[in-house]
Order: structure tokens, then sequence, then C-alpha cells
């Protein structure tokens, strides 16, 4: 029987399917692999802004989790927007309980301003998941706000003290001419990745990168190859991005 690596990604729903698990079902698939998909939140959108989240019952959640677990073998975990505080808890015992990479997009706002997280979470997320991430994928807005840093690099070195191993912090939403990603790898090393600017604005961009990712390392990949190639493929899904709505594009490219 053949079997693909599976990639456990815990993310939000969005019904205009551009972000969240329909996003990070559609990424990882076109990397050769498949996602478990366990839904945080569902939320009120369109292709402009997020107007309301509903979050899952953790009591729900830790149900389907262990279903789902004691029958399928995972190789990655991807975590995507989180439906609340009380979530957390629930979502470091299934890191741990699993012992696989984890890739994990914090979703703290939408690109459309909506605010998907006050201090009080994200003073639970430093203290209870930080240190179990393998990668954060923070724009660099994300990572000025988590980390109270205004600089990029001071950024991404000061969540790595509070413990996650990497970071690769995207400069999509930037003014830069060019868009610049920095990854910090586990020994610290800073690299920088520059991708010619798309003349758009993207919806679920950050979710498309961070699920190819963890497709990727979950198809053993190492560090290097997988954020260099899930980047391309963010990339060259963006170029071909349709307009679903009225408001920003969507990645498009499948395989
Ligand atoms: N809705 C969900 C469920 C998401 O996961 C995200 C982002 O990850 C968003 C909305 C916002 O997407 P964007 O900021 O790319 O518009």
């Amino acid at each position: 029987m053949r079997r693909l690596p599976q990639i456990l990604c815990l993310s939000g729903h969005d019904p205009g399917g551009g972000a969240g698990i329909q996003a990070d079902i559609e990424a990882i698939a076109a990397q050769g692999a498949h996602a478990l998909s366990l839904i945080t939140a569902l939320t009120v959108q369109d292709s402009h802004n997020v107007r309301r989240r509903v979050a899952i019952e953790p009591a729900l959640l830790a149900e389907q989790l262990d279903c789902l677990l004691a029958d399928s073998p995972v190789r990655a975990i991807k975590l995507g927007l989180l439906g609340s505080a009380a979530q957390l808890p629930l979502i470091a015992a299934t890191i741990r309980r699993c012992g696989v990479p984890v890739i994990a997009d914090p979703v703290l706002a939408a690109g459309g301003g909506t605010a998907l997280s006050d201090e009080a979470f994200r003073d639970q997320f430093r203290r209870e998941l930080l240190p179990l991430i393998t990668l954060l994928t923070p724009n660099a807005a994300e990572a000025r706000l988590l980390s109270g840093e205004t600089e990029t690099l001071a950024a991404a070195r000061r969540l790595q003290a509070l413990g996650c191993a990497q970071l690769l912090v995207t400069g999509g939403d930037e003014p830069d001419a060019e868009v610049r990603n920095l990854w910090l790898d586990a020994q610290g090393q800073a690299q920088e990745f520059r991708w010619p600017r798309l003349p758009a604005r993207f919806h679920g961009a950050g979710c498309t990168l961070a699920a190819a990712i963890a497709g990727r390392i979950a198809l053993g990949e190492s560090w290097q190859e997988a954020i260099t190639r899930a980047q391309r493929y963010t990339h060259e899904s963006l170029a071909l991005a349709f307009a679903a709505g009225q408001g920003r594009l969507m990645a498009e490219r499948l395989r």
C-alpha cells in the first residue's frame, strides 16, 4: 500500500478558500504530501478582511486529535490561525505527543487589518508554544508585534532567544522594492532570500508558504531545501494568482 507523508494542520477556515486550512491542503498536496485538517476556528470573511472568528471548543479538538493520532502517523505539524488562548495547552500537549517538526505561521492580524490576537494571547503563545516551535514564519509586522523589537533581524533574534529553533520572517507586506525574507537557522546564522515584488496584494500567501515548507520537511528535505523550494512554489503560485472577489488576489498554482 502506498503511503504519503502526513502533516497535521491546525488552522482556521476561510470560506473564500484563499487562506487558512484550504490553502494548507492545496499547498501540501502540491508538494506530494497529505494534510490532516483540524479546524481551530471558523471565520466570517471575504477577500478584503476578516469580520469575525468563532473558535472551536478545545474539547472537540481534543477528541478529533485523539481519534486521528491513534490511527495516523504524522511527519510534521503545521500551525496557522489558532482559535483562542484556551486551545494553547492542548496544542502544546499535541506537539509533545507527536515529537515531529513544527512549522507555525503566527496569524496575529488579518491582511485587511482585523486583529486576531490580543496581548494576553501573545503572552501565552510566547510562553507555552514558542519553545516548542521548530520554524516560526511570521511576517515582519508579526515579528515586531511578538518580539517588541522594531528591526527585523533583532526581532528574529529575540524570538529565537525566547525559544523557537528557527525563524523565516517574510517581507511581502514591507515597503521594500524586492520581497526580502530572512531565515535565522538553528545555529543563529542569518540568510536573506530576495524575490521580485509582484504588482498586487495577496490573500493567504503566509499560509501557503508555511504549509509548503511543512510538506517538504515531511518528505524528508533539509531545512535549506524546503525553505528555498517552498518560497519558489509560493512565488510561482502568486504569479498565477486570480481574483476570487473584489479584494486581494489568491494563489492559483496547484502542482
Ligand atoms: N483567515 C484565516 C483562516 C487565515 O489563516 C488567515 C491568514 O493566515 C487569514 C484569514 C488572513 O490572511 P491574509 O492576511 O493573507 O489576508
